[in-house]
């Protein structure tokens, strides 16, 4: 059984899909690692590191790949990159499908198994599969650390001989998962914080922070979580009521950090250009949503704007990837457990179940077809 680890487009994607830890694992499931020279050098990783952990480091990715049973990536391969892996080879990373038929289709032509880690279930047997939580941990911690580092001021209150610095003032919309670290990690410096969500269930999780929690409580707010725990898109009414408390809390904030996602649909907008205005100037935004169309108005991906009255709005790709030695080390992680689950420990080979919800859930691609319910064209 051969196992590749492939070297990312560095030039957008500094995480690797597998660690020296996950090597030694994978030696011990049976399985023959090869590793993409380089692939890990953005994280912190040198090839002598995979060698020492006993795998083979080989010259590029189409080294790696030839004959292989299972390819680990970061980002979906190209359908090209693929060419030499085995038939039904699986082929596992963070796919990205929405809107992609055309390359799912090239991939399903490789005749590949692809896999999405996004799709992965949020069941508990699954927790340690978890690629969005273990991601979003890690950038709702870069977000307050590079709100800290936008900012002209001290997080902290100071009592200083030359006098008082006040406490920053954080607000946090969205409380998921990076929401919630965004919240821890502003607290650990010292900012006032408070933050809001719409399902009522973040409430707790907020207060027991030590966050104010800003949330208009009505009916809607009550029944407004959908039975897997994300959120569901509200009322334009209740928005509106929303956007009124949420307009005069925001004008009070040095640092605002919005993190809100609706599965499968463009973010909702959370701050509009009149909020922005409304701050003081050296005030910063970071939008953690802006890949998915950003929660505040005039943010752009992938840069940093400053508007006219002087607030900085941040809207950095791929904010797991800005710590990418710690993303790539949970992530390889994440990929190694799930790999445990498709592989027969005895006989050494790869053993799908694929009955198994995990396995329904994140296959795109088998036997030369689309199969996801979601993305077969069917249903596209
Ligand atoms: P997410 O990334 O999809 O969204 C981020 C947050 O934005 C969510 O808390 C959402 O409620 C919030 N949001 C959406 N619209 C909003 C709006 N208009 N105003 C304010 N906030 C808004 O969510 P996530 O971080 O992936 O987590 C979603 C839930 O799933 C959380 O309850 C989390 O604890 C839970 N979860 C469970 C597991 C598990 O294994 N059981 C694992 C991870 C997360």
């Amino acid at each position: 059984m051969r196992l590749a680890v492939l070297k990312e487009d560095l030039t957008v994607e500094p995480r690797v899909a597998g660690s020296p830890d996950t090597v030694r694992r994978y030696l011990g499931l049976g399985a023959e690692v090869f590793v993409a020279s380089g692939a890990g050098l953005a994280s912190g990783i040198g090839d002598g590191e995979y060698e020492g952990a006993g795998a083979k480091v080989v010259a590029d990715n189409a080294a790696a790949v030839a004959g292989a049973d299972i390819v680990l990536g970061v980002r979906r391969p190209a359908a090209a990159a693929l060419a030499g892996a085995n038939r039904g080879a699986l082929v596992i990373a963070i796919a990205d499908p929405h809107g992609q038929e055309a390359a799912l289709g090239e991939i399903a032509g490789t005749g590949v198994s692809l896999f999405a880690m996004e799709l992965m279930p949020r069941i508990t047997r699954a927790q340690v599969m978890d690629v969005l939580s273990s991601q979003a941990n890690l950038a709702g911690y870069r977000a307050v650390v590079d709100a800290a580092a936008e900012f002209g001021r001290a997080f902290p209150m100071m009592m200083t001989a030359a006098g008082t610095v006040p406490a920053a003032r954080v607000f946090v919309m969205g409380a998921g998962v990076a929401g919630l670290q965004a919240i821890a990690t502003a607290r650990r410096l010292g900012a006032v914080v408070s933050a809001t969500d719409v399902r009522p269930a973040s409430k707790e999780q907020v207060e027991s922070l030590g966050a104010k929690f800003i949330a208009v409580e009505d009916e809607e707010f009550k029944q407004a979580e959908t039975a897997g725990g994300y959120a569901k898109a509200m009322s334009a009414e209740y928005q509106a009521k929303q956007a009124a408390l949420t307009a005069s809390h925001i004008a009070k904030q040095d640092i605002v950090i919005t993190t809100a996602l609706i599965p499968g649909r463009a973010a909702p907008k959370l701050v509009s250009a009149d909020m922005v205005a409304s701050m003081k100037p050296g005030s910063v935004l970071i939008d953690l949503a802006v890949e998915r169309g950003g929660n505040v108005e005039g943010a752009v991906a992938g840069d940093v704007v400053t508007t006219a009255n002087g607030v900085k709005i941040v809207g950095h790709l791929n904010v797991p990837g800005r710590l990418a030695a710690t993303a790539s080390q949970l992530y390889a992680k994440n990929l190694y457990a799930f790999v445990e689950t498709l592989v027969d420990k005895g006989t050494k080979s790869l053993a799908v179940k694929w009955d198994d919800e995990l396995v329904k859930a994140t296959l795109l691609t088998r036997d030369g077809a689309v199969v996801h319910p979601s993305f077969a064209p069917a249903a596209v």
